[in-house]
């Protein structure tokens, strides 16, 4: 089995941000302890009290108005956001990133959570469905989500999917409707966080200084970015690593052979 931590980043109601997010982190079962237990290292390596009350949560460092956060320099807090990510970038290959990022007024009137949710489900049933059609591998896949965020619209949500199925058929390789956990007691939810906020930094405000450090980790093939959506707005170019790999892909690869021109 596959389990799928998601969290979301940026405001789906603030006019100010252009920008919401949902990320997530693909896990084989075997290799959710040796993650957990990386990223509890790497917390208690931080000496800045009880790990298991500290919660790794992109914005909540980067603005450090709360403890343990709170009087940490900038500079500091940043470096720990930066070192953070190295728990994914450096994980087993099998861990894979997944995000969606959603212009919310290009998306308009359709509610971003939500659209971003059926796409990145349909993403993670593609990647189950691939390690079957490639190696054999049949896995079912799980979604754990933190609870205090989405959990009233997606959960009846999830379960529509099971029974009618999403724009792109029927999910058949997810087990079961998501499960919501409180993300302060899972390590995992906590990454995915991470890697929403640093994909919200590179979409919202062009900054690549923490998307860079895990991008290599998507989910791609053939260089493709399978993992990695870009809703755009229409008309606008964009060279992220999403809409280039899907642009090179949608090139024409064979050209017409030219007529040799007798003399
Ligand atoms: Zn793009």
């Amino acid at each position: 089995m596959y389990v799928l931590y998601l969290d979301g980043s940026g405001s789906v109601r603030n006019p100010e941000e252009s920008y919401f997010i949902l990320a997530g982190v693909a896990i084989f079962e075997r290799q959710i302890y040796h993650l957990i237990e990386k990223a509890d290292v790497f917390v208690a390596s931080l000496a800045l009290g009880d790990s298991d009350d500290i919660e790794l949560h992109g914005s909540a460092i980067a603005n450090g108005r709360e403890r343990p956060w709170k009087g940490l320099p900038r500079r500091e807090r940043l470096r720990v956001v930066e070192e953070s990510l190295r728990v994914l970038s450096e994980a087993h290959w099998s861990v894979k990133a997944f995000a969606v990022a959603v212009h919310k007024e290009a998306r308009s009137p359709y509610d971003p959570v939500e659209y971003a949710f059926e796409e990145i489900c349909n993403r993670f049933n593609l990647f189950l469905s691939r390690l079957f059609r490639t190696g054999g591998e049949k896995h079912r896949g799980l979604v754990v989500m933190d609870r205090s965020h989405y959990e009233e619209t997606l959960q009846g949500l999830a379960r529509d999917f099971r029974v009618r199925g999403t724009r792109w058929g029927k999910l058949r390789n997810l087990a079961e409707v998501p499960l919501f956990v409180d993300s302060r007691a899972s390590r995992l939810v906590q990454i995915a966080d991470l890697l929403a906020w640093a994909t919200w930094r590179r979409y919202e405000h062009g900054d690549t200084r923490y998307f860079d450090r895990i991008a290599s980790r998507f989910d791609k093939e053939g260089g493709v970015f399978h993992g990695l959506v870009h809703h755009r707005p229409p008309n606008e170019d964009c060279h992220c690593p999403a809409c280039l790999s899907r642009a090179r892909r949608d090139e024409p690869t064979a050209r017409p052979p030219l007529v040799p021109v007798r003399s």
